[in-house]
This record gives structure tokens, C-alpha cells and sequence, in this order.
């Protein structure tokens, strides 16, 4: 087996996690199975002791998700990764592992909705105090952090705003007032944004999105940067349930030898058409990582390698010609969802973010009139030039 954590983001996309195996596969193979056959009892037994290594049972362990989860680690820079059966399983196993009743968490407000809305409306239940917070603002999160602060959940740049937060500055807050810093970084992708490298505690990753890519797989994944944690996060993603399964493991890690390229053509191609729209004369405003608009441009340069490729904007009409948008546009096409290789459109207000209510979308400066914008690797000619077109309907 060849050692490419040293080496560069290219090479890990394609190696890491690749082991030998019995007849020299180059692809390791699918082991679509629930269960392992045991030699005898005593090796059964041993196996469950812990005394020996083995496979048990897929939802425990599975050398198909293995190494899916060690490219994924590998590819942050973390030591294990805990596949999971959706982005939202390995959020919901995340905060199950590191918060208990009568511990609180503040989380960016600008987040994937239905993350806010598993701590507004589900983990309140459980005595799990919540607040969300400006993350951008640094005195805002440091004004939120209360003695039971355990965790601080953070997305940058956020969903759907792009609105960034200082990975390394709130880790400083958390870290001295005892609590761990977890960053949800599907928008960014470890090629462009390696949330370890700043002081995070915990990285998770809609799979569904970037590092599989070809929107045709739901999963997630956490990653550990600390291997003493590691059998403790196994527990509970094992008794929750939210396992992923080995046939969409191998999709994934399918998916990631093209992910540098992959990202890398939809940021190119983000950045055109960040740019033709900050042009054009019927949009109000655009939010892109690259544009030297963006209110916080030096953090994007600071903190990412990359400017990724979700964009936000609004039309000078608002909401009524967003729809005259969404309903002439050719071509993209009117989905949730992001990170694949298709170009995406879709209007928060009334999907992806409804469920978090107006009060919370007003707070997160999620406006009725905003647009999320998951760019492709198309023609970006053709891209630009079936949004221009549209927007002669608004
Ligand atoms: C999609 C998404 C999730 C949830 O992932 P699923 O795979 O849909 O469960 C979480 N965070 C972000 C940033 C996302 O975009």
C-alpha cells in the first residue's frame, strides 16, 4: 500500500483509501453484504470481544465503506471518517456523539435548514439548548458562548447566503471556553477548504454533493481528527443506525478521483458567470467567494484554496421575477441539491430553507428573492447564454 497522505490533493482524489486486496483488484472491490462468516465460535466470540480484527456486520464495519471512509480522511487530513447513510445522518450522529441534556450549541445561523431545524425542533426535546448566531460575526459568537457550551457548528461559506465565517478565529473562542468546533463543509469540499488546518474539531460532508458528484447517491460522512474519539463516534453512529450502504461507498469513492477536476472546471466556471451577472442590469445583487464584492473577500483568500462553486443572487424584480426565472430557464435545471456535475436552480425561501420558518430566514438574511445557484462543468457559454435568455422573461 502505498503512503499518498504527503502527497498532493490530485493524487489523493485517486489513491487514498485504495488497498491491495486478495487478486490485485485496482478498484477495491464491493463487498455487498449485510453480514461475515464466522471460522467457528471462538472466532466469533473474539470478534465481538474486540480481541481480534474482523468483520462483523455491514452497519459495524464494512471493507467497501472502509475505504471510502479513508479517502475521505486522507483527503481533510483527518485520521478516520464514519460514513453515513445521508449528510443529515452524520449531522444528527455528530451532535447525538458530542452533546448531551443540559448542554447547549451554537450554530451559525446560516446553515443547510433542515440542521437548524433538527436543533430548533428536535434536539430541544432532548434538552439540548440552541443559539444560532451571525458566525461571520466574531463578537456575536463570542457573546453566544455560555458555560454549557459543548459544541459551536459552523458552515462556511453558508448556506445559501455565502456568507463566510473565521474557522480558526471561532475555534479560538470555542477551544477556551471548552467546547469543539465542528464545520460542516460540503459547500467548500477538502479540496478547497481543510477545516483541520484551522482548528476544527470535527468535519462533516453532505456526500450527496460535491465529493460523489454525480447526484445520484445520497450519503455523508463525519471525520475525526482525534483516534481517541473515534470508538466512541463508531458507538453511536452503530446504534443509531445511520450507516451507509457498501454499493453507494463505492459511488462515492468513485466519484472523489474526479473531484479535483471536477471542482476546479465549476469554479472556473462559476467565477464567468458570477461576474456576467454582477453585469447584468436586471440582477440586484450576487454573492460569490471570488467576487471582489463579496463583503468578505480577504477571509475566502485567507481561509479557502478555492472560490467553489455556489453562487447567490437576486433579481431587482425579487421573488415574482426570480419565478419567471425559474420557470423559463433552459438547460439548468430547476433542483435542490448542489455539487454535481449538472448546473442547479433553486429558490430557498420556499424549498430548501421553508422549514426554518420567515423569522429565522429573515435573521439568517435569507430574503424571499434569493437564488441558489449550484454551477456545473457545462460550456459555460452555453450557461450564460440560457440564463441570459431567461432573464429576458423577468
Ligand atoms: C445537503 C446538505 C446537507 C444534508 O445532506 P443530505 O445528504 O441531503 O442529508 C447538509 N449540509 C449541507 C451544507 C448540505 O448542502
Amino acid at each position: 500500500m502505498h503512503d499518498v497522505k504527503h502527497m498532493a490533493m490530485d493524487t489523493k482524489c485517486i489513491h487514498a483509501g485504495i488497498q491491495e486486496n486478495e487478486f490485485g483488484a485496482v478498484i477495491p472491490p464491493i463487498y455487498q453484504t449485510s453480514t461475515f462468516k464466522f471460522k467457528d465460535v471462538d472466532h466469533g466470540a473474539r470478534l465481538f470481544k474486540g480481541e481480534e480484527d474482523g468483520y462483523i456486520y455491514t452497519r459495524m464495519r464494512n471493507p467497501t465503506i472502509e475505504a471510502m471512509e479513508d479517502s475521505v480522511a486522507a483527503l481533510e487530513g483527518g485520521v478516520k471518517g464514519l460514513g453515513c447513510g445521508s449528510g443529515m445522518a452524520a449531522v444528527s450522529t455528530l451532535f447525538m456523539a458530542v452533546l448531551k441534556s443540559g448542554d447547549h450549541v451554537v450554530c451559525s445561523e446560516s446553515v443547510y435548514g433542515p440542521t437548524l431545524t433538527l436543533l430548533t425542533t428536535i434536539l430541544c426535546n432532548f434538552g439540548i439548548e440552541v443559539t444560532s448566531v451571525d458566525s461571520s460575526n466574531i463578537a456575536a459568537v463570542q457573546a453566544a458562548m455560555k458555560p454549557n457550551t459543548k459544541l459551536v457548528h459552523i458552515e462556511t461559506p453558508g448556506n445559501p447566503t455565502l456568507i463566510m465565517s473565521d474557522i480558526q478565529e471561532i475555534a479560538d473562542i470555542a477551544h477556551k471556553a471548552g467546547a469543539k468546533v465542528s464545520v460542516d463543509n460540503t459547500f467548500m469540499s477538502p479540496v478547497y477548504q481543510r477545516p483541520f488546518e484551522l482548528g476544527a474539531d470535527y468535519i462533516i460532508h453532505s456526500m450527496t454533493k460535491f465529493l460523489n458528484g454525480h447526484a445520484d447517491v445520497v450519503a455523508g460522512i463525519i471525520v475525526l481528527k482525534n483516534i481517541e474519539e473515534y470508538p466512541h463516534f463508531r458507538r453511536i453512529l452503530n446504534h443509531f443506525g445511520g450507516t451507509i450502504d457498501p454499493f453507494n461507498s463505492f459511488l462515492v469513492h468513485r466519484g472523489i478521483k474526479t473531484l479535483k477536476l471536477r471542482i476546479d472546471k465549476a469554479t472556473e466556471n462559476s467565477m464567468k458567470i458570477a461576474q456576467f451577472l454582477e453585469n447584468h442590469p436586471k440582477i440586484e445583487w450576487v454573492m460569490y467567494p471570488g467576487l471582489p464584492s463579496h463583503p468578505q473577500y480577504e477571509l475566502s483568500a485567507k481561509q479557502m484554496h478555492g472560490y467553489g462553486a455556489m453562487i447567490a443572487c437576486e433579481l431587482k424584480g425579487g421573488l415574482e421575477a426570480g419565478k419567471n426565472l425559474l420557470n423559463n430557464i433552459k438547460l439548468w435545471q430547476l433542483a435542490v441539491s448542489l455539487g454535481g456535475v449538472e448546473s442547479l436552480i433553486q429558490h430557498p425561501a420556499s424549498m430548501t430553507h421553508a422549514g426554518m420558518g420567515k423569522e429565522l430566514r429573515e435573521q439568517a438574511k435569507i430574503t424571499d428573492g434569493l437564488l441558489r445557484i449550484s454551477v456545473g462543468i457545462e460550456d459555460v457559454d452555453d450557461l450564460i447564454k440560457t440564463f441570459e435568455d431567461a432573464l429576458s422573461y423577468c
